[in-house]
């Protein structure tokens, strides 16, 4: 088997001189590789995101949407160079922000298509979110007034083909109770997956106790039901682009963290021990090894049958001047008054109001902000921001 997977790696990247080998991360510019007729890959930087195009007759759909603003645009300008067609149809691979949060840039008039339950959570988004949304690309946000996004969604539980201008794309998603609705793509002439969650390669997998991003037991579900396609091209989620063995490597990688769980369990390691032991420090080179202790909470629940963390959230309002400003924008500071100090994050569905954007936060703006509070979760990186509103 090993055999097989280095070949497939050398086939895939004699076709594409420009990969990079599949044990570095992509590059510090995300790129546009040309997969085969008509196929496109966006590559985000760094293991960002990784969005596909694929140009028909009849339009272009495209498969998730830039890992954020300046990623959508490049993407949506990639598109445009090489097809004078319209994007219209976007598949959702996964609900998360560096995946669907482009949709705005496209739709309307392009159309979603998501899973059932990716399309129920499109109808449960609160107003905040919903604003967010609009105004997330400000050049669109007149396009979207009195638009919220489940109304530009079609969805469907299992299976679905598109037939477009004679080119087939299948949506394919993989039932267990915890899928939060991920859909791989699948182009059968072309041999050419998007593996959505299931694709991380050199980059360890982002998954949480509270099973927002599935469980090791679903990944496993899912790769083994695209591996049974026999892709020749695999473009994951986050990482480079490879062949079959970025599948096979998955299985290899989820069966050895649960055994690695599994063994501390049998010894009565207790929970906050098997956090601090777990490590999957075999995958050399892989980043987010951050993600290290979430994921041996999660597969300590699942193999205990204990079901995702439910974690109380209430939401806090607090006034203040921001101090200290990272990521352009996207952690800050502020100080409530006698030195106290709350330290926030901006998420996508962050709505913010006073600037156009994060990258306009400035150190000595003074703002309210409502932020939510999870019980017993360690807020590192800050605490989440439902709105934050600068002061003129
Ligand atoms: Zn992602």
């Amino acid at each position: 088997m090993r055999k097989l997977c280095i070949s497939f790696a050398l086939i895939a990247l004699a076709m594409f001189p420009s990969m990079r080998l599949a044990l570095a991360i992509t590059g510090d510019t995300a790129e546009f590789v040309k997969l085969a007729d008509d196929v496109y890959a966006y590559v985000g930087k760094k293991n960002d995101a990784n969005a596909m195009a694929i140009v028909t007759s009849q339009g272009v759909v495209i498969v998730d949407t830039g890992n954020n603003q300046p990623d959508t645009r490049d993407f949506a300008a990639k598109i445009k160079s090489v097809t004078d067609q319209p994007v219209r149809y976007i598949v959702i691979s996964q609900n998360h922000g560096d995946h669907i949060g482009g949709a705005p840039y496209f739709a309307p008039p392009a159309t979603l298509i998501v899973q059932d339950k990716v399309r129920k959570d499109l109808a449960a988004m609160k107003p905040y979110q919903i604003k967010s949304w609009r105004k997330r690309f400000p050049e669109r946000t007149a396009a979207l007034a009195g638009l919220a996004p489940a109304d530009m969604a079609m969805s469907f539980p299992d299976r679905m083909t598109l037939s477009l201008g004679g080119k087939h794309i299948e949506l394919i998603y993989v039932d267990d109770p915890y899928n939060i609705g991920d859909v791989a793509v699948w182009l059968p002439e072309s041999g050419v997956m998007h593996a959505a969650i299931a694709g991380y390669n050199t980059r360890h997998p982002d998954i949480r106790p509270d099973y927002s991003h599935g469980t090791t037991w679903g990944l496993l579900k899912q790769t083994e039901a695209y591996m049974a396609l026999n892709p020749k091209i695999v473009v994951p989620a986050h990482g480079p682009i490879g062949g079959i063995g970025i599948l096979e490597n998955m299985i290899d990688y989820l069966l050895l963290a649960r055994q690695k769980v599994r063994l501390m369990i049998d010894k009565g390691t207790p929970l906050p021990e098997v956090i601090k032991q777990f490590n999957m420090n075999k995958y050399q080179g892989w980043d987010r090894g951050s993600h290290f202790e979430w994921m041996a909470e999660t597969i300590y629940r699942e193999l205990l049958g204990q079901g995702p963390l439910i974690i109380p959230t209430v939401v806090r309002d607090a006034s203040g001047t921001i101090t200290r400003i990272a990521e352009e924008g996207r952690f800050f500071a502020i100080d409530t008054g006698g030195g106290n100090e709350v330290r926030l994050r901006v998420g996508t569905d962050t709505n913010i109001e006073g600037i156009a954007d994060r990258t306009q936060f400035r150190v000595g703006q003074k703002l309210t902000a409502s932020y939510e509070v999870k019980e017993g979760f360690n807020p590192a990186l800050g605490y989440d921001i439902v709105e934050a509103v600068v002061q003129p």
